[in-house]
Protein backbone atom coordinates (compact mmCIF):
# COMPACT_ATOMS: atom_id res chain seq x y z
CA UNK A 1 0.00 0.00 0.00
CA UNK A 2 1.49 3.78 -0.96
CA UNK A 3 -0.15 7.17 0.77
CA UNK A 4 -0.98 7.69 -3.07
CA UNK A 5 -3.35 4.83 -3.23
CA UNK A 6 -5.24 6.27 -0.03
CA UNK A 7 -5.68 9.20 -1.57
CA UNK A 8 -4.51 12.33 -0.01
CA UNK A 9 -4.47 15.52 -1.62
CA UNK A 10 -1.33 16.48 -4.15
CA UNK A 11 0.10 18.68 -1.69
CA UNK A 12 0.61 16.25 1.53
CA UNK A 13 1.48 13.19 -1.29
CA UNK A 14 4.79 15.64 -2.00
CA UNK A 15 5.08 16.39 1.46
CA UNK A 16 5.74 12.73 2.34
CA UNK A 17 7.82 12.50 -0.53
CA UNK A 18 10.02 15.45 0.41
CA UNK A 19 10.26 13.97 4.08
CA UNK A 20 11.51 10.53 2.66
CA UNK A 21 8.11 8.68 3.70
CA UNK A 22 7.15 5.75 1.04
CA UNK A 23 4.12 3.51 2.62
CA UNK A 24 2.14 4.37 5.73
CA UNK A 25 2.89 2.35 8.55
CA UNK A 26 0.19 -0.02 10.25
CA UNK A 27 -1.65 1.91 12.51
CA UNK A 28 -1.82 4.69 9.76
CA UNK A 29 -2.76 2.09 7.36
CA UNK A 30 -5.65 1.27 9.47
CA UNK A 31 -6.77 4.81 10.77
CA UNK A 32 -6.47 7.16 7.30
CA UNK A 33 -9.01 5.72 5.23
CA UNK A 34 -11.44 5.61 8.29
CA UNK A 35 -10.85 8.90 8.93
CA UNK A 36 -11.23 9.73 5.70
CA UNK A 37 -14.46 8.35 5.75
CA UNK A 38 -15.62 10.55 8.37
CA UNK A 39 -15.45 8.15 11.45
CA UNK A 40 -14.69 9.01 14.69
CA UNK A 41 -11.84 6.41 15.96
CA UNK A 42 -10.67 5.21 19.04
CA UNK A 43 -6.92 3.71 18.61
CA UNK A 44 -4.92 2.08 20.99
CA UNK A 45 -1.32 2.14 19.60
CA UNK A 46 1.99 3.56 21.37
CA UNK A 47 4.39 6.25 20.71
CA UNK A 48 6.95 5.48 18.08
CA UNK A 49 4.38 3.63 15.68
CA UNK A 50 3.53 7.07 13.47
CA UNK A 51 0.51 7.70 15.29
CA UNK A 52 0.96 11.46 15.14
CA UNK A 53 0.73 11.01 11.18
CA UNK A 54 -2.39 8.97 11.10
CA UNK A 55 -4.42 11.61 12.64
CA UNK A 56 -2.70 14.87 10.77
CA UNK A 57 -2.78 13.51 7.23
CA UNK A 58 -6.61 12.85 7.23
CA UNK A 59 -7.23 15.91 8.95
CA UNK A 60 -5.10 17.86 6.73
CA UNK A 61 -6.71 16.08 4.22
CA UNK A 62 -9.89 17.48 4.93
CA UNK A 63 -9.30 20.97 5.91
CA UNK A 64 -7.12 21.46 2.78
CA UNK A 65 -10.15 20.11 0.28
CA UNK A 66 -12.81 22.76 1.75
CA UNK A 67 -14.31 25.22 -0.38
CA UNK A 68 -12.05 28.60 0.42
CA UNK A 69 -14.19 32.04 -0.27
CA UNK A 70 -13.38 33.47 -3.48
CA UNK A 71 -10.63 36.87 -3.14
CA UNK A 72 -13.53 39.44 -4.93
CA UNK A 73 -12.22 42.09 -6.64
CA UNK A 74 -12.25 44.99 -4.71
CA UNK A 75 -12.71 49.21 -6.17
CA UNK A 76 -10.43 51.98 -4.09
CA UNK A 77 -13.30 53.14 -2.82
CA UNK A 78 -14.18 49.59 -0.77
CA UNK A 79 -10.23 49.15 -0.03
CA UNK A 80 -10.39 52.33 1.83
CA UNK A 81 -13.34 51.00 3.60
CA UNK A 82 -12.49 47.92 4.48
CA UNK A 83 -9.24 49.53 5.66
CA UNK A 84 -11.75 51.95 8.35
CA UNK A 85 -13.09 48.97 9.61
CA UNK A 86 -9.69 47.03 10.20
CA UNK A 87 -8.47 50.04 12.42
CA UNK A 88 -12.04 50.25 13.72
CA UNK A 89 -12.20 46.75 14.82
CA UNK A 90 -11.19 45.41 18.59
CA UNK A 91 -7.54 45.08 18.90
CA UNK A 92 -8.04 41.21 19.32
CA UNK A 93 -11.29 38.55 17.74
CA UNK A 94 -11.25 35.32 19.46
CA UNK A 95 -9.25 32.60 17.29
CA UNK A 96 -11.77 30.28 15.49
CA UNK A 97 -9.33 26.89 14.86
CA UNK A 98 -10.44 24.12 12.71
CA UNK A 99 -8.43 21.19 14.09
CA UNK A 100 -7.58 21.46 18.24
CA UNK A 101 -5.00 18.57 19.31
CA UNK A 102 -4.81 18.20 23.43
CA UNK A 103 -1.59 16.41 24.25
CA UNK A 104 -0.61 15.45 27.71
CA UNK A 105 3.17 17.63 27.75
CA UNK A 106 4.90 20.47 26.15
CA UNK A 107 7.30 18.33 24.46
CA UNK A 108 4.40 16.30 22.68
CA UNK A 109 2.58 19.59 21.35
CA UNK A 110 5.82 20.69 19.95
CA UNK A 111 6.40 17.48 18.44
CA UNK A 112 3.07 17.43 17.08
CA UNK A 113 2.97 21.11 15.79
CA UNK A 114 6.71 20.65 13.87
CA UNK A 115 5.01 17.58 11.94
CA UNK A 116 1.78 19.38 11.67
CA UNK A 117 3.66 22.13 9.58
CA UNK A 118 5.92 18.97 7.75
CA UNK A 119 3.16 17.03 6.94
CA UNK A 120 1.13 20.30 5.13
CA UNK A 121 4.02 20.94 3.31
CA UNK A 122 3.10 23.64 0.74
CA UNK A 123 -0.55 24.46 2.38
CA UNK A 124 0.72 27.45 4.19
CA UNK A 125 -3.15 28.38 5.04
CA UNK A 126 -2.86 25.03 7.66
CA UNK A 127 -0.36 26.54 10.03
CA UNK A 128 -0.30 24.80 13.50
CA UNK A 129 0.10 26.79 16.37
CA UNK A 130 1.02 25.60 20.11
CA UNK A 131 -0.68 26.88 22.91
CA UNK A 132 1.52 25.73 26.05
CA UNK A 133 1.54 26.14 29.49
CA UNK A 134 4.92 28.08 30.62
CA UNK A 135 5.34 30.11 27.07
CA UNK A 136 4.39 33.75 28.06
CA UNK A 137 1.05 34.95 27.66
CA UNK A 138 2.12 38.05 24.64
CA UNK A 139 3.92 35.72 22.72
CA UNK A 140 0.60 33.42 22.59
CA UNK A 141 -1.67 36.31 22.14
CA UNK A 142 0.89 37.05 19.24
CA UNK A 143 0.23 33.27 17.65
CA UNK A 144 -3.34 33.17 18.67
CA UNK A 145 -3.99 36.33 16.78
CA UNK A 146 -3.13 34.82 13.49
CA UNK A 147 -6.16 32.90 13.54
CA UNK A 148 -4.02 29.72 13.11
CA UNK A 149 -6.30 26.42 11.47
CA UNK A 150 -4.72 24.17 13.95
CA UNK A 151 -4.08 24.57 17.63
CA UNK A 152 -1.99 21.65 19.18
CA UNK A 153 -2.09 22.21 23.07
CA UNK A 154 -1.63 21.16 26.82
CA UNK A 155 -5.70 21.32 28.63
CA UNK A 156 -4.38 23.42 31.20
CA UNK A 157 -3.46 26.38 29.20
CA UNK A 158 -6.11 26.03 26.92
CA UNK A 159 -8.26 26.27 30.07
CA UNK A 160 -7.11 30.01 30.41
CA UNK A 161 -7.21 31.46 27.00
CA UNK A 162 -10.66 29.81 26.23
CA UNK A 163 -12.02 31.33 29.45
CA UNK A 164 -10.78 34.78 28.88
CA UNK A 165 -12.39 34.61 25.28
CA UNK A 166 -9.31 34.50 22.81
CA UNK A 167 -10.16 31.08 21.62
CA UNK A 168 -13.85 30.05 19.51
CA UNK A 169 -14.57 26.62 19.94
CA UNK A 170 -17.60 27.22 16.89
CA UNK A 171 -15.76 26.18 13.94
CA UNK A 172 -13.93 23.30 15.18
CA UNK A 173 -13.95 20.15 12.74
CA UNK A 174 -11.79 18.01 14.11
CA UNK A 175 -10.57 17.11 17.76
CA UNK A 176 -7.64 15.01 18.59
CA UNK A 177 -7.01 13.44 22.17
CA UNK A 178 -3.53 12.45 21.90
CA UNK A 179 -2.29 10.00 24.83
CA UNK A 180 -5.74 9.97 26.16
CA UNK A 181 -4.29 7.72 29.22
CA UNK A 182 -1.34 9.77 30.17
CA UNK A 183 -3.54 12.86 30.25
CA UNK A 184 -6.03 11.04 32.20
CA UNK A 185 -2.98 9.93 34.61
CA UNK A 186 -1.93 13.63 35.08
CA UNK A 187 -5.08 14.45 35.95
CA UNK A 188 -6.20 16.59 33.05
CA UNK A 189 -9.87 14.27 33.21
CA UNK A 190 -11.96 17.88 34.25
CA UNK A 191 -9.90 20.12 31.74
CA UNK A 192 -11.00 17.86 28.79
CA UNK A 193 -14.50 17.67 29.66
CA UNK A 194 -14.27 21.03 29.71
CA UNK A 195 -12.78 21.80 26.16
CA UNK A 196 -14.62 18.91 24.70
CA UNK A 197 -18.49 20.75 25.59
CA UNK A 198 -17.24 23.64 24.35
CA UNK A 199 -16.88 22.31 20.80
CA UNK A 200 -19.22 21.19 18.44
CA UNK A 201 -21.46 17.78 18.47
CA UNK A 202 -21.12 17.75 14.67
CA UNK A 203 -17.31 17.62 14.99
CA UNK A 204 -14.79 14.44 14.39
CA UNK A 205 -13.32 12.81 17.16
CA UNK A 206 -10.04 10.88 17.22
CA UNK A 207 -8.55 9.39 20.74
CA UNK A 208 -5.33 7.68 20.94
CA UNK A 209 -3.92 5.88 23.84
CA UNK A 210 -1.85 3.18 25.13
CA UNK A 211 -4.94 1.43 26.57
CA UNK A 212 -8.58 1.50 26.64
CA UNK A 213 -9.26 0.11 29.70
CA UNK A 214 -11.37 1.71 33.12
CA UNK A 215 -11.58 5.18 33.13
CA UNK A 216 -10.25 6.07 29.93
CA UNK A 217 -12.53 3.78 27.99
CA UNK A 218 -15.13 5.40 29.79
CA UNK A 219 -14.10 8.73 28.69
CA UNK A 220 -13.04 7.86 24.96
CA UNK A 221 -16.71 6.54 24.49
CA UNK A 222 -18.45 9.78 25.83
CA UNK A 223 -16.24 11.71 23.31
CA UNK A 224 -17.06 10.05 20.40
CA UNK A 225 -19.78 8.97 18.16
CA UNK A 226 -20.11 5.20 17.53
CA UNK A 227 -16.24 5.47 16.75
CA UNK A 228 -13.84 2.42 14.89
CA UNK A 229 -11.97 0.75 17.33
CA UNK A 230 -8.41 0.51 16.04
CA UNK A 231 -6.33 -1.98 17.75
CA UNK A 232 -2.34 -2.11 16.39
P1 LIG B 1 5.12 9.03 15.98
O1 LIG B 1 4.71 7.67 16.46
O2 LIG B 1 3.99 9.76 15.33
O3 LIG B 1 5.80 9.83 17.04
O4 LIG B 1 6.19 8.81 14.78
C1 LIG B 1 7.42 8.17 15.03
C2 LIG B 1 8.46 8.51 13.97
O5 LIG B 1 8.18 7.84 12.75
C3 LIG B 1 8.54 9.99 13.63
O6 LIG B 1 9.92 10.34 13.59
C4 LIG B 1 7.95 10.10 12.24
O7 LIG B 1 8.54 11.14 11.50
C5 LIG B 1 8.25 8.74 11.64
N1 LIG B 1 7.23 8.28 10.67
C6 LIG B 1 5.89 8.37 10.80
N2 LIG B 1 5.25 7.80 9.77
C7 LIG B 1 6.21 7.32 8.94
C8 LIG B 1 6.18 6.61 7.69
N3 LIG B 1 5.03 6.27 7.11
N4 LIG B 1 7.36 6.27 7.12
C9 LIG B 1 8.52 6.58 7.72
N5 LIG B 1 8.63 7.25 8.90
C10 LIG B 1 7.48 7.61 9.52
Amino acid sequence: MTFAELGLHDAILQALTASGYTEPTPVQAQSIPAAMAGHDLLVTSQTGSGKTAAFMLPALHALANRPRPPKEARTPNQERQSARARNARPRFQAATPKMLVLTPTRELALQVTTAADKYAGPLRFLKAVAILGGMPYPKQMELLSRNPAILVATPGRLIDHMQSGKIDFSQLEILVLDEADRMLDMGFIDDIETIVAATPATRQTMLFSATLDGTVGQMARRVTRDPQTIEI
